[in-house]
C-alpha cells in the first residue's frame, strides 16, 4: 500500500521507525518544530499498522540497531509498537532500541513496563530537566508535574526488566547537565546529552 510517508528512515547504520505522530509533550527543542527535522517527511497522515510497519522494514538483519522514534511519542501506538518489535526479534533482529518521553505508565494507567521485557535491548528515556518545574517549563506536558515523576518511577521500572535504560537531556539553556547525570547515576542508568536539531 502506498501511503505517501515515511515510515522508516536511515541515520547512520540505524533504521528508524516512525509510528505516530501524538506525544503527550510539547517540548521547546522538539524536531517537530524544525524546519528540516531529520531531513526526512515523518508528518503520518494516518497511524501506519504494524503490518504496514514491517513491510517498511526490509532485511531488517542488516542495520546495527532498530529505532523508534519518530515525529512523536512511540509508545503512544503500544500495541503496534509490540507486534512489530516481537516480528522484528524472529527475524534475527539482535537490537531494538524506544526512544521515549517516559509517561506511558501515566498515560496507560497501569504499568507497561513488563509488556516490553524480550521485545526492547534498550530503552532511552527523555529526562530533559533536573526538576519537575523545569521539566513542565521546557516540555510542556499535558499532566504537568505528575508527567515529570512518572517518568522517573517509569526508569525505575525498566532497570532490570530491559537491558539497558538510558536517561537523556537535551543541551538546552537552562538544563542542570550535572543535576540530571546525578539523577542517572541515583538511579543505576546511564547518561546521554543530545545536542539540539536546529
Ligand atoms: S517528547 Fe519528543 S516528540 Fe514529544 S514533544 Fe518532546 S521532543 Fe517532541
Amino acid at each position: 500500500m502506498d501511503r505517501q510517508f515515511t515510515i522508516s528512515y536511515l541515520i547512520g547504520d540505524s533504521l528508524y521507525l516512525n509510528i505516530t505522530n501524538r506525544c503527550s509533550n510539547g517540548c521547546a527543542f522538539c524536531i517537530r518544530k524544525t524546519e528540516k527535522g531529520v531531513g526526512y517527511d515523518l508528518w503520518l497522515k494516518e497511524e501506519p499498522t504494524a503490518e504496514e510497519v514491517l513491510a517498511a522494514v526490509e532485511e531488517p538483519q542488516k542495520y546495527k540497531e532498530i529505532v523508534f522514534c519518530g515525529y512523536g511519542e512511540p509508545l503512544s501506538q503500544l500495541e503496534v509498537l509490540k507486534k512489530v518489535a516481537a516480528a522484528l526479534k524472529q527475524r534475527g533482529v539482535q537490537s531494538i532500541r524506544v526512544n521515549t518521553n517516559g509517561q506511558a505508565n501515566l498515560y496507560y494507567g497501569r504499568n507497561i513496563v513488563p509488556e516490553l521485557a524480550g521485545l526492547v535491548d534498550t530503552i532511552s528515556i527523555s529526562l530533559n530537566a533536573q526538576n519537575a518545574a523545569a521539566y513542565v517549563a521546557l516540555c510542556r506536558p499535558q499532566k504537568g508535574e505528575e508527567a515529570y515523576y512518572s517518568l522517573l518511577d517509569f526508569t525505575r521500572k525498566c532497570v532490570g526488566v530491559i537491558p539497558r535504560v538510558i536517561l537523556s537531556i537535551v543541551e538546552w539553556p537552562g538544563v542542570d547537565v550535572e543535576a540530571c547525570r546525578q539523577i542517572a547515576r541515583d538511579l543505576g542508568v546511564e547518561f546521554r546529552v543530545r545536542k539540539p536539531i536546529s
